[in-house]
């Protein structure tokens, strides 16, 4: 079989490179649209449309409406269009990018990703998660190209609340598992191909970096500072994380994940908060070891991420609800079938146990 790494053509990570916007895209456009929700406007909008106009780039400015659902991705296509946009930049969380992906998909030109918290993998990727308007998660979308390049800034990152920085650690820590699970069972990355070496040894680099500066970086995110450990981190939430996902393949933490969306009392819960339930009960189902699955409940609690149903909103969940979770977690285009054969019993099983685990070292 073939193997294959894809990636976005340039990444650049570090305080106040929000600056360097106008000078970078300058070179493939003439004519940008910026995307990002009401208050990301208000962080980061005037400092992107002073860069791009100092470098000549005309800049048009769109608030996002906040679901990346199909009808804002027409709706945000239609703006790009009348404002002949040859660039799309996408500024925000996982969503805005995501929807900026989907933008530039349909109305051409160069895609920026341009994330102001270290909250997801989604800025790297060549694919979006498309939600409903409500907020459910409907299917992945896939797109030939990635970003042109990936601009982190990392003194908008630290002025963020913390609890995006550690959703972010939880996505990435879903990195390492999923992708050495993927690995173990000859399954397939994201482009239906076999993963390199390369990307499982930048997941197991992204889980090293966690795992030594993840509390450190913490500490510094809660004081607004950056530090190495934040680079470090931010590093792995967004770079080697997302490189890892896509190349590496995941498994079964993001099929619990998008199974957990089912239910509208995790929809406060963010997407890493909701992995990190789905890392846990991943590692039951793999069979690790009891003080293998603490530790890493114990670093989860140590960076306040949720260990239990109850933290990502599922109170005293009923025998039905975990059978609609574990039945949407092994739907057949889901990814844990890229790793474990398993039934929704077992899921449902191994999510319970999870459960009761994380419980355990709460108390
Ligand atoms: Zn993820």
């Amino acid at each position: 079989m073939t193997r294959s790494f894809e990636s976005p053509a340039a990444y650049v990570q570090g305080r106040d490179v929000v600056d360097q916007l106008g000078d970078r895209l300058k070179p493939v456009a003439d004519s940008a649209l910026v995307l990002a929700d009401a208050d990301v406007l208000e962080i980061v909008g005037e400092q992107a449309e002073t860069s791009l106009e100092g470098s000549d780039v005309d800049a048009t400015l769109e608030e996002f409406g906040g679901e990346s659902s199909e009808a804002e991705i027409d709706r945000l296509t239609e703006v790009a269009r009348d404002a002949d946009a040859d660039a799309i930049v996408g500024a925000g969380g996982g969503k805005a990018l995501d929807t900026a992906k989907a933008v530039r998909e349909q109305a051409g030109g160069a895609m920026v990703s341009m994330p102001t918290i270290a909250s997801t993998d989604a800025p790297t990727s060549s694919l979006s998660v498309i939600y409903s308007e409500d907020g459910e998660f409907e299917r992945y979308w896939f797109y030939e190209e990635h970003p042109d390049l990936v601009l982190v800034d990392t003194s908008i990152i630290a002025g963020a609340p913390v609890r995006f920085f550690t959703s972010g650690i939880a996505d990435a820590m879903a990195t390492w598992f999923e992708a050495d699970a993927v690995r173990r069972a000859d399954g397939e990355n994201f482009f239906d191909e076999d993963p390199t070496y390369a990307a499982h040894s930048l997941s197991r680099l992204c889980y090293d970096l966690l795992r030594d500066h993840g509390v450190s970086s913490v500490q510094a995110i809660e004081k607004g500072i950056v530090t190495e450990s934040v680079e470090a981190v931010t590093e792995a939430n967004t770079l080697l994380s997302g490189l890892g996902f896509e190349n590496g393949g995941i498994a079964a933490a993001h099929s619990v994940h998008n199974g957990l969306t089912q239910l509208e009392e995790t929809h406060h819960a963010t997407h890493g908060e909701k992995v990190n339930v789905g890392t846990i009960t991943q590692l039951v189902l793999e069979g690790r070891s009891d003080a293998f699955v603490e530790d890493v409940i114990d670093f989860s609690i140590e960076v306040d991420l949720p260990v239990t149903l109850a933290e990502v909103g599922v109170e005293d969940p009923s025998h039905d609800d975990l059978d609609r979770v574990a039945q949407a977690a092994v739907a057949d285009e889901e990814t844990i079938h890229n790793a474990f054969d398993v039934s929704s019993d077992e899921v449902r099983d191994a999510m319970i146990a999870a459960d009761e685990l994380g419980s355990r070292r709460l108390s």
